[in-house]
């Protein structure tokens, strides 16, 4: 199994340099074959010129050329002909298939913005340093760069890419990982109601609280862009100063509540797969679609929607909770691919207003937001709990149904 990490790193002033100008040189190299193809594909004998040729002249290149493009990895430089190969390749497929695409074209240099490493050990090296407590990575021509490594990368390193983004530099890594032993099953089985109060409510009636600092982090966003709003729409180059530390400020806490949820959507992912052989949870895109606020017709403009407050109010804690439930679940549907668990998607409608006693279906049996009373029995609960119950039936109806 093949996993791929991404990492920020932290070049120093000379590294960042180096990568600029490692990003430039293959830029030109990309833009140099493409030129040679291009001349060779016009001229009236429509010769092709294919990858190995170039790649013959790679050595030639270097050596004519010590201070550029002789400095840089020979297999990183092969890696780039190998994407401009592959472009041509697409364009071709498609003219053959009768499509008019358009030539491959040349990359300006804020447009080129990844070297990549066919194999670890050649031209790079991930951990680079393994005595040291920090991790490094080593780059032919740039040397060994800091690496912030949130988490451990699991099995054998295979390729490694540097990656800018914005002022930002990442290396991406793909592991090989061998696979994972099916854990042995619970005889456990469990429903999940993704909520905004808590992160999400089981059918055993317990509750997975939303990220510590989650809260915390997302207010300290909203004020950030309140503050960043204030300043003109203008050119980056033409922002003050104190424009240039707003807009830095929205980014870091974007990373900051971004990783606190994956953290965290990783722990609750990984303690439901570990219990449980069956997961069910709601079917996000048809959730998505049910419970969007109803648009409302303007009185007096027939055909005219006024603006929905529901809308405005859900908010940003609304899309950092929808982004957060996605990414969690695609988690969680992943750590139980590996360990041999069931993940069930259900149709969420119902689920929040159907009494797990005796059946019956009425809005007015959620009063509120978190309570939950039937109408008809005088069933008594956490809303949230009901609709995880309710999702847990609908869960084990839809696999006895592809098991029948
Ligand atoms: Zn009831």
């Amino acid at each position: 199994m093949i996993r791929a990490y991404k990492f920020l790193m932290r070049p120093t002033v000379g590294q960042t340099q180096a990568l600029g100008e490692m990003l430039r040189d293959h830029c030109a190299l990309y833009n140099g074959a493409l030129q040679e193809r291009r001349d060779a594909y016009r001229h009236v004998s429509r010769t092709s010129i294919k990858y190995r040729q170039q790649s013959a002249q790679l050595k030639e290149i270097r050596a004519f050329d010590p201070e550029c493009q002789g400095r840089w990895s020979f297999s990183s430089q092969q890696a780039t002909l190998r994407r401009l190969d592959k472009a041509f390749a697409a364009f071709f497929r498609r003219v053959k298939s009768g499509d008019t695409p358009g030539y491959p074209r040349f990359r300006g240099v804020n447009r080129f913005d990844t070297v990549d490493f066919p194999k670890d050990g050649d031209g790079c090296r991930w951990d680079s340093t393994p005595h040291d407590r920090t991790t490094r990575v080593r780059f032919q021509g740039v040397g060994h760069v800091k690496v912030n490594q949130h988490r451990p990368v699991v099995g054998k390193v295979r390729t490694v890419g540097v990656k800018r983004e914005g002022k930002r530099w990442y290396v991406i890594l793909t592991a090989e990982q061998a696979e994972p032993e099916p854990l042995s099953p619970t005889g456990s089985v469990i429903g999940i109601d993704m909520g905004i109060a808590n992160f999400l409510a089981d059918s055993n009636g317990e509750f997975v609280p939303n990220p510590r600092h989650g809260r915390q982090a997302a207010a300290k966003l909203e004020s950030a862009q309140q503050a960043l709003s204030r300043f003109p729409r203008v050119r980056r180059d033409r922002r003050t100063k104190n424009h240039q530390k707003a807009v830095q400020r929205v980014g870091d806490l974007h990373r900051k509540v971004r990783r606190q949820r994956l953290d965290h959507a990783h722990k609750t992912a990984l303690d439901l797969v570990r219990a449980h052989d069956l997961i069910a949870h709601e079917d996000l895109r048809i959730r998505n679609m049910v419970k969007a606020p109803a648009p409302k017709p303007d009185p007096d403009r027939p055909g005219a929607f006024l603006p929905n407050g529901a809308a405005a109010k859900a908010g940003l804690n609304k899309s950092i909770n929808d982004a957060g439930w996605g990414v969690f679940l695609t988690i969680l549907t992943s750590k139980a691919e590996s360990a041999g668990r069931e993940v069930i998607a259900v149709d969420p409608r119902n689920t929040s207003r159907t009494c797990p006693k005796c059946g019956h279906v009425a809005a007015e049996n959620r009063p509120s937001q978190d309570i939950f009373h039937c109408v008809s029995c005088g069933h008594r609960a956490h809303a949230d709990t009901v609709g995880a119950i309710n999702v847990l039936r609908a869960g084990l109806v839809r696999r006895d149904a592809r098991q029948g």
